[in-house]
């Protein structure tokens, strides 16, 4: 309860303000007990026979029996969509394909309050950010490749586009309709026919989706949906596909391309990254310490392109990390389900062990800790906010992706360092660059090595821009036009004029 304060014969005034809890009902989704897998059309029983529980990471409760798809059923997977393919998809006319991909994007907005629950309540990310950010993403996804699937020919002029055949998809847990989406629209744009595996964790939106499929009256086969281990996984990348599409661990990434090499199969990789988010002294520091929060907090730090690694001006350190460490106090950490909850649940037991030794390795390297006070429930997987102070650059917390809700701070004097400091990883996502100054943005984007840079803002996304690293953070790009060149052959050879 709040304190009153009596002031005189007044109305008392509540000194100590105290959320009401706001939870979301989770009346609107209705979970089976034991789900399927999604072949031809229709859910069907593994011929594997092997299943395994899905639960709630804010709970660790149950919430079903998912399958452990193995090789047979990947097998009658691609067979479905193989059938698919050659039995019309792929020489349905073009407007046609575009319908369906409407239909998806209407009925996933039309839906979104029981997507965005499910989501929530099988990934452990908060509400608020599965009902405005995965779900209209994901909408807009389909949206967007619904424009282009019948003006492929003016997107890519004198070159002849082509569908490949059959797409492998696999996909993480940590925006499961979201990947799911990135991977599945620009597919079908294409006139492809996919076999898609959702993480182990997080399968119950991929399989809510397939009702969304029949709902739409999507043609059997063209998307099969199995869930399983990386066992699963494996399968699919040996199984009889055109292309892989892979968004996941740089170690799973690589032992991926390995097995491809020499078999023509075309390869997409979306991997990990380690993003420098850069303060200048000259940046508006309020609206910076926003794009810091959102930058590493949002969906618990479990975002690929995460702004792990905080490179401020040494000229601003002390007064920006005051204002970064007063804000982390303000950050609700809780229920998934509660509308004002800002950080959610850790996705697994796993990651949670992964997070926990990373940080037992920055404190032991002799970093400085800082979380701000706050409750943890008891049961679930959670980790507080964390910042880390005296991060040397070769410490494992400023090389190494932790995939949670942990900020590493390093400083640099001039432009030049800064860069120099960002570029020393691995990998090449993203990063966010804080400045007034127009030209300073340019300059830093020429010789930033990251796919992606905002500037003044982070975590932006939008369907028309491409998305994707280099080095140890994968190729291929998701978006845009250049979202559609993977899932298209054209033929070797430009049409001249091209
Ligand atoms: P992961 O193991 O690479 O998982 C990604 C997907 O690949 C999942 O569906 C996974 O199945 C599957 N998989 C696992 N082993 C496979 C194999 N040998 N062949 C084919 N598919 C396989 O990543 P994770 O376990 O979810 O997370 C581990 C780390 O990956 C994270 O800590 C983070 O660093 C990174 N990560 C990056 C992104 C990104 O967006 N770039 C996303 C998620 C994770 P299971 O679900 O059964 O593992
Ligand atoms: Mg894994």
């Amino acid at each position: 309860m709040a304190e009153l304060e009596q002031r005189g014969d007044r109305t008392p005034i509540p000194s100590a303000w105290e959320y009401a809890t706001a939870p979301e009902s989770r009346e609107i989704v209705k979970l089976q007990e034991r789900y399927g897998i999604f072949v031809g059309g229709e859910f069907v029983e593994p011929r594997s026979g092997e299943y395994y529980e899905t639960l709630d990471p804010a709970s660790e409760e149950p919430l079903a029996e998912i399958p452990q798809a193995g090789p047979e059923d990947v097998a009658l997977a691609v067979e479905s969509a193989r059938g698919a393919f050659e039995n019309g998809w792929s020489a349905a006319r073009p407007a046609e394909r575009a319908k369906y991909l409407f239909r998806i994007a209407r009925i996933l907005q039309e839906r979104s309050r029981e997507f965005a629950v499910l989501e929530s309540l099988n990934g452990g990310k908060p509400i608020r950010e599965s009902r405005d950010v995965d779900l209209p993403l994901a909408a807009a996804h389909f949206f967007y490749y619904a424009g282009w699937a019948d003006k492929l020919e003016y997107a890519f002029p004198h070159r002849r586009p082509q569908p490949l055949g059959v797409a492998g998809q696999i996909i993480p847990w940590n925006f499961p309709l979201l990947m799911l989406a990135w991977k599945i629209a620009p597919a079908l744009a294409g006139g492809n026919t996919v076999v898609l595996k959702p993480a182990e964790t997080t399968p119950l939106s991929a399989l809510l989706f397939c009702d969304v499929l029949r709902q739409a009256e999507l043609p059997a086969g063209v998307v099969n949906i199995v869930t399983g281990d990386g066992a699963t996984g494996a399968a699919i990348v040996k199984s009889d596909v055109d292309k892989i599409a892979f968004t996941g661990s740089t170690e799973v990434g690589k032992a991926i391309q390995r097995e491809l090499a020499g078999t023509g199969k075309k390869l997409t990789l979306e991997l990990g990254g380690k993003a420098a988010n850069i303060i200048f002294d000259d940046a508006a520091l309020d609206q910076a310490v926003e794009g810091i929060v959102n930058g590493i907090y949002f969906n618990q730090g479990h975002v690929c392109c995460a702004g792990s690694r905080l490179l401020v001006q040494e000229s601003i350190y002390e007064p920006l990390i005051d204002k970064l460490k007063r804000r982390l106090t303000t950050l609700r950490v809780g229920d998934p389900l509660d509308k004002n909850t800002d950080v959610g649940a850790i996705n697994s037991r796993q990651q949670l062990e992964k997070i926990e030794e990373l940080v037992a390795a920055g404190k032991e390297e002799g970093a400085e800790i800082y979380q701000p006070p706050c409750r943890l429930p008891e049961k679930g997987y959670w980790f507080a906010p964390t910042v880390f102070t005296n991060v040397a650059q070769s410490y494992r917390i400023a090389q190494e992706e932790i995939f949670g809700p942990v900020l590493s701070v390093l400083t640099f004097r001039t432009p030049d360092e800064a860069v120099e400091k960002a570029n020393n990883t691995p990998y090449g996502l993203s990063a966010g660059v804080w400045t007034e100054k127009g030209s300073r943005i340019l300059w830093m984007a020429e010789r930033l090595q990251a796919g992606v840079i905002w500037a003044n803002t982070y975590n932006r996304f939008d369907p028309a821009s491409p998305f994707g690293g280099y080095k140890e953070s994968g190729f291929g790009r998701e978006g845009g036009l250049h979202g559609l060149e993977p899932y298209l052959d054209f033929g070797g050879a430009e049409v001249s004029g091209g």
